[in-house]
């Protein structure tokens, strides 16, 4: 079934910079599906308004069948930021279980989720370690593992590698990958790489900038294996 439907979707900010023009897209459940384009295409933008972080300023938006961060629950999306934006002062434990504090569970009642979020990454072993003590690598990794903990359907990442070096990169889209196939996820993956969005996705969805629109949206039949 249809996970996302954009039909007409525009952006203007207040300060009256068009970021994105007339944007329609359906995206099915299960699909991993790249928005690959140079900076200020409006790959973030795009993103936030399906995420219900930004609203939209003009056409349709629809996730699950409702405008995003109405009639459901924020838990369903998971979202990776550019950089691990964690909290420095808290463990890793900590770090992965806001999301879980945040909708109203205890640490007791989210510990089993805590754990089996950071296992999912590897990372079973660091709950009591702080971000400091993390390569980067690591620390990007609690920040998929605190993004899965809610176990969402749909995970948005925002150039999660940019700032990686390219082994560590490499590892992580593997990572990924099997995260995907193995979860049922829908994942969007936003980058500037051709070669991360071709590597990963089954569709690019290639777009352009001033303004930011939608130019191609190439499926990959033959692209990487699907199972
Ligand atoms: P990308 O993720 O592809 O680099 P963005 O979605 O971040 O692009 O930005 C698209 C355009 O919108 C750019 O021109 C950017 O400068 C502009 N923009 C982004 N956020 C804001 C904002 N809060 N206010 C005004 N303009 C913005
Ligand atoms: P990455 O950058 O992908 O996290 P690196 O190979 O740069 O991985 O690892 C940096 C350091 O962290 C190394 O000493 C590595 O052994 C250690 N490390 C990385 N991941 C783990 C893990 N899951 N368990 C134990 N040690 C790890």
């Amino acid at each position: 079934s249809n996970l996302i439907e954009m039909r007409d979707v525009g952006k203007r900010f207040a300060n009256g910079t068009v970021a994105i023009r007339d944007m329609s897209l359906t995206i099915r459940d299960g699909e991993f599906v790249s928005f690959l384009g140079p900076s200020g295409c409006g790959k973030s933008t795009a993103l936030k308004m399906i995420s219900g972080l930004l609203s939209v300023s003009g056409g349709q938006l629809a996730v699950n069948g409702h405008p995003p961060g109405q009639g459901r629950d924020n838990a369903d999306i998971g979202f990776v930021f550019q950089d691990a934006t964690l909290m420095p002062w808290a463990t890793v434990f900590d770090n992965v279980y806001l999301p879980l504090k945040l909708s109203g569970r205890s640490r007791a009642e989210a510990r089993s989720r805590v754990e089996e979020a950071l296992a999912m990454v590897g990372l079973a072993n660091f709950a009591k370690a702080y971000p400091r003590e993390l390569s980067g690598g690591m620390k990007m990794r609690v920040s998929i593992a605190r993004a899965m903990v809610t176990r969402p359907k749909l995970l948005l990442m925002d150039e999660p590698f940019a700032a990686l070096d390219e082994m560590t990169r490499a590892k992580l889209n593997d990572e990924v990958l099997s995260l995907w196939r193995s979860h049922g996820l829908t994942v969007i993956f936003v980058t500037h790489s051709v070669f991360e969005s071709v590597y990963l996705s089954s569709r690019v969805v290639v777009m352009a900038a001033r303004p930011g629109r939608v130019v191609h949206d190439i499926p990959l039949p033959g692209g990487y294996p699907r199972d």
